[in-house]
């Protein structure tokens, strides 16, 4: 029995010490969401760094480890080895909970000054904006977060949100805002149609969601080569979109598009997408006194961002 004791520490320290060099302060911002679990529906604390742990094994252990192979049964075959592995293991152990309980994560920006406070205020909206910045570059980097999702996120949440921003976005299926912002459960409050039409309920969405939610950061987010937008351009002159709801769609976007009527389209259309996202920025403020008076009083910031389908990476202007 004690040898399969050693053996499944030998184990789990190697484990502890692999998963720590591995997800970095990914770990770290886990276990801290975990730990407020039970005071707070705020979102996960974000991972916007790569790993800051870095654990060197002790020549000794793997000497030793080689050295105390298991046989089939999985008990270890020399046992004289067993107490070299057992102390230098302790080692490697210790030392990944002192770098669990002391290395701070780098947040990038802001964020590490602030992830503890903004259940109670909402995240400043300076703040979640480079949350989404980082976030899309670890996204077109392909440096993704690991943490921010898993069961206890599920039941962290269950209880309320909290998402630190807004993202009204095309419906494009490849544009998901939380995967291009690499965002996580509870994060991001979405609201998309094709083109970032706006009508009542697109409206009236992100109306709740600065008005009960508390975000306080809202992202118009179009993309190149936009459907919506290529069909609201082959309407400008007048013609059938398809439907009524169509119809009605594009509508809302042709006065946005007017200056290019009759004009060549640009490259992937990121000219008239861009205007898109623009005037509808603009459009909220016209037609939501909500969003008017919060941007007004400076407690929320609208940005406009357009997603290049080919990189990855959303332009912010
Ligand atoms: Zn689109």
């Amino acid at each position: 029995m004690k040898k399969e004791i050693l053996l499944y520490f030998f184990l789990s320290a190697l484990l502890t010490a692999s998963t720590s060099t591995l997800t970095g302060c990914a770990s770290k911002s886990t276990t801290e969401a975990a730990a407020s679990a039970t005071t707070t529906t705020a979102p996960a604390a974000e991972n916007t760094s790569p790993p800051s742990i870095t654990l060197t094994v002790p020549a000794a252990v793997t000497a030793a480890s080689a050295a105390a192979s298991t046989d089939a049964t999985g008990n270890i075959e020399n046992p004289a080895s067993t107490e070299t592995v057992k102390i230098e293991l302790k080692k490697v152990a210790d030392l990944a909970n002192k770098a669990a309980a002391t290395t701070e994560p780098d947040h990038g920006n802001t964020h590490a000054a602030t992830e503890h406070t903004h259940e109670a205020t909402g995240v400043a909206p300076d703040v979640a904006f480079g949350w989404l910045k980082n976030g899309n570059l670890r996204f077109s980097k392909q440096y993704l977060r690991r943490d921010g999702q898993g069961k206890k996120d599920i039941q962290r949440l269950a209880e309320g949100q909290k998402p630190h921003s807004i993202v009204l976005s095309c419906s494009d299926s490849r544009v998901p805002p939380e995967l291009v912002f690499d965002q996580k459960l509870g994060e991001i409050f979405v609201v998309r149609t094709a083109g970032q039409a706006l009508d009542a309920n697109a409206i009236g969405s992100i109306e709740y969601a600065i008005e009960h939610l508390g975000a306080k950061n809202l992202i118009v987010l179009g993309h190149s080569k936009c459907g919506a937008v290529k069909a609201a351009m082959g309407t400008l002159a007048g013609g059938d979109a398809g439907s009524p709801s169509l119809n009605h769609l594009v509508q809302d976007i042709h006065p946005r598009l007017a200056e290019f009527k009759g004009l060549p389209a640009s490259a992937n259309l990121v000219t008239e997408s861009w205007a898109n996202v623009r005037g509808v920025a603009k459009d909220l403020s016209t037609r939501s006194e909500i969003i008017a008076g919060k941007i007004k009083s400076g407690e929320i910031k609208v940005h406009s961002g357009l997603y290049d389908l080919q990189s990855g990476v959303v332009d912010f202007k």
